[in-house]
Formats: C-alpha cells, sequence, structure tokens
C-alpha cells in the first residue's frame, strides 16, 4: 500500500518502535524509588531532554501529555504563570484555520474567544490582528494569542514570529501549535519568539498516545491542571506517564532534530512532483495555498467537478490512503473550515484530498499515486484524461 496521509499520521519510525519495546519489557512506574522506577524515570527524562533538543526549550519546560489535543486544551485556560508572573488573561484570539483540538478544545469561555481571519491562501491577516490586540491593551484586557505553525490541511505556514511580535508588544501571551512542523520546517521557540509551544508524537515517526506542551521559560505554565491527580508532569497531567510512547516520542524527536534540512528538501521534491503531475493532468485541479509558503510535505487539491469522499474512496481500493480535508474531521459530513476560511466555496471545498507525505514515502510511492489518480479520476468524472 501508499500511504500519503502522513499529517493525519506517520507511520512508526523503526528506532521508536525498538525505543518502546526496551520500556514494554521493564516493570518500572516513574515515579517510583526502587531500581525500576528510576529506570522508567531515566527513560521519561531522557525523552524530555530529546523533545527539548527538538525545538531549542529547557527541558524542564516540557510537560509531557496523551498528544497534541491534551496540551492545546492544558495551556489554552485564561490562568497563566509567565516567567514566575501570574498573567490572567481575558481573552482568546485565534484564527479561523485552527486545529478542532484549538477551536473547541480550549477551556475559555466561549464569549471571551476571537477569531482572526485568514487571506484566501489561508495566511493570517497581521493587519487584522493587530487591530484586535490593540483594542485589547487599550481596553486594559489580556490575551492569549494561539496560532499554528503550519496548517494540517493545506501545510500553510503562518507568520507566528511576526504574530508574536505583536502579541508581546500588546502584552499578550503567544501560544503555537506547532504539531505539524518537525521534522518538515526549522523550529526554534526562540525564533519564534512563543511563551508556549504544542507537539505531538505520532507526527513526526512516534507512537499515537504522546504529545508534549512547551514553555520557553522554566517557570512559565498554566496554572490549572488539566488532570489532577498524583502530581506527574509539574502537577498539570496527572497520571501514571506511559513510559513506552515517551519514549518513542523521545526516539522520533532524536531523529528529526538531526535531520535539518535534507530531508525537507526530500519531501519537496517529491511532493513537487506529484503536485506538477496532478495540476497538469486533471484540467481544473487546483492546489491550495499554492501562492504561500507551505510544508514541503502537503498538498490539498481541489478536484473540480469530484466529491472527495468518493475519491478517498476510490483510491482506497487502489491501495493509496489519503484523506478528504482534514483526517481528523473527516467522518463529520460538511465541507473543510480551513477552505471556508480561505473563501472556497462548498462545491469545490467538497472536491478537496489532502496527500501528506513523510519519512516512509519515496518515488515509487508518487509513481503509484499519479498512475492510480488517472485510472480513478477520469473514471469518476466520467471523461477522459488528458495525455501525460
Ligand atoms: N493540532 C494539529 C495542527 C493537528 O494536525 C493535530 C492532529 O491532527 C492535533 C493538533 C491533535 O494532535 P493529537 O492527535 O496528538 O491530539
Amino acid at each position: 500500500r501508499v500511504f500519503l496521509d502522513h499529517n493525519a499520521t506517520t507511520p512508526l519510525r523503526p528506532a521508536a518502535r525498538a525505543a518502546m519495546l526496551d520500556v514494554l519489557a521493564a516493570s518500572g512506574n516513574a515515579s517510583s524509588v526502587h531500581a525500576d522506577g528510576r529506570a522508567a524515570r531515566g527513560v521519561v527524562e531522557a525523552a524530555r531532554t530529546a523533545v527539548a533538543r527538538l525545538v531549542g526549550a529547557p527541558s524542564a519546560a516540557i510537560v509531557f501529555t496523551s498528544g497534541a489535543t491534551e496540551a492545546n486544551a492544558l495551556v489554552l485556560h485564561p490562568d497563566l504563570e509567565i516567567a514566575g508572573q501570574n498573567q490572567a488573561c481575558d481573552v482568546l484570539v485565534t484564527s479561523a484555520v485552527e486545529h478542532p483540538s484549538v477551536l473547541r478544545g480550549h477551556r475559555f469561555p466561549i464569549a471571551q474567544v476571537e477569531s482572526i481571519p485568514v487571506d484566501a491562501d489561508g495566511r493570517l491577516v497581521l493587519d487584522a490582528l493587530e487591530q484586535v490586540l490593540a483594542g485589547h491593551a487599550a481596553a486594559g484586557r489580556r490575551a492569549l494569542v494561539s496560532l499554528m505553525l503550519a496548517n494540517n490541511e493545506t501545510g500553510v505556514i503562518q507568520p507566528v514570529t511576526a504574530a508574536s511580535a505583536l502579541a508581546h508588544a500588546h502584552g499578550a501571551v503567544m501560544h503555537c501549535d506547532a504539531v505539524q512542523a518537525p521534522g518538515r520546517m526549522s523550529l526554534d521557540m526562540a525564533t519564534l519568539g512563543v511563551d508556549f509551544l504544542t507537539i505531538s508524537s505520532h507526527k513526526i515517526g512516534g507512537p499515537q498516545g504522546a504529545g508534549a506542551l512547551v514553555a520557553a521559560h522554566p517557570h512559565s505554565r498554566p496554572r490549572v491542571p488539566l488532570i489532577a491527580g498524583g502530581g506527574q508532569e509539574r502537577g498539570l497531567r496527572a497520571g501514571t506517564e506511559n513510559v513506552a510512547a515517551i519514549a518513542g516520542f523521545g526516539a522520533a524527536a532524536v531523529i528529526c532534530a538531526a535531520q535539518g534540512g535534507e530531508e525537507a528538501g526530500r519531501l519537496r521534491g517529491l511532493r513537487d512532483r506529484l503536485e506538477k503531475e496532478i495540476v497538469e493532468r486533471f484540467q481544473g485541479s487546483q492546489v491550495a495555498g499554492a501562492g504561500v509558503e507551505r510544508l514541503p510535505n502537503t498538498t490539498s487539491v481541489i478536484f473540480a467537478g469530484l466529491k472527495a469522499e468518493t475519491l478517498v474512496i476510490a483510491l482506497d481500493l487502489a491501495h493509496v490512503s489519503v484523506s478528504a480535508g482534514s483526517a481528523c474531521s473527516s467522518g463529520k459530513v460538511g465541507p473543510s473550515h480551513v477552505l471556508a476560511a480561505m473563501g472556497v466555496g462548498d462545491a469545490a471545498a467538497g472536491g478537496a484530498i489532502r496527500l501528506s507525505l513523510g519519512w516512509s514515502s519515496c518515488d515509487e510511492d508518487v509513481d503509484v499515486a499519479i498512475a492510480a489518480l488517472g485510472r480513478v479520476v477520469p473514471r469518476l468524472l466520467n471523461r477522459p484524461v488528458r495525455a501525460a
């Protein structure tokens, strides 16, 4: 099979699998004081160091969670501490194209949430953000801004560094959901200038069920736990750590951190070939966000006159896995909120599929996908395809 759905989840990297199997063969609880417990604690702390290195943060500032959804819910709360100072936030300012775990998973009263629009290419309108932040600052309200680094459906990269500068100039706190970025673009918290960052294990070749909230400062934290209990993870996410998943996350983080730009270049080559073939062969097909900087592994293609669900099933039967819009929201009927925010009409958005590549993708995958599309799309459209 050809798996072109790395933005939904990545296949487990062999090194992550090996790290997990080692842990599964052991028996310690990371909170126990005996040797077995200390061994488990060692695994968790080594993974913490690896994840910290991946994003350029102090390891003391990392809270392991069950994934990015939990990390987003943990941080998107009005009561925060920034560099040791309590900072109560009155309003959550976010963008129209965020992941549902931000849009629906935050812990603010709904009346205190504001959404900033994006342009036709899916990039945040910075002037609108500045206006909103200036308004809140003038009224004495502190904002928490949450802006994703790269969109999971289109791959469009947001101007997070500029947004952080605006946020801080207006006394706001800045959070970034960077789930889709590691291994695909450079990622450094200091460069982004954010106070908090979210990442997820299963988008970087680690297992599902682990993620992290990262703070830029060891004394920055949400003040209200997501899960209260035994005090694990700085008292913010109680419960016995999933040591095996965290070990796999750490192993994947080590590989991503070591990759530099080479892997991103390889992915860009594959993605560009795929995209070029599609646009040239299928009349009326169109790439969302084509005019702006995007992740090198992602393409969201709108096929005129097709229903994405039908195309996804037909490709599945041809042994090619892709998503209609976002995998996280597939299963739900209705067009993508991301494409809608970019001004794409319902009919066109209904024909959008996302192809996303990753560490396991190769030239042959692209060949197979193109051949499958060449068979399937004309059949669904019931008209001949242009010769390649
Ligand atoms: N944020 C973004 C941008 C995502 O793409 C996803 C998953 O698709 C999430 C958050 C949620 O991540 P998790 O599955 O680790 O909860």
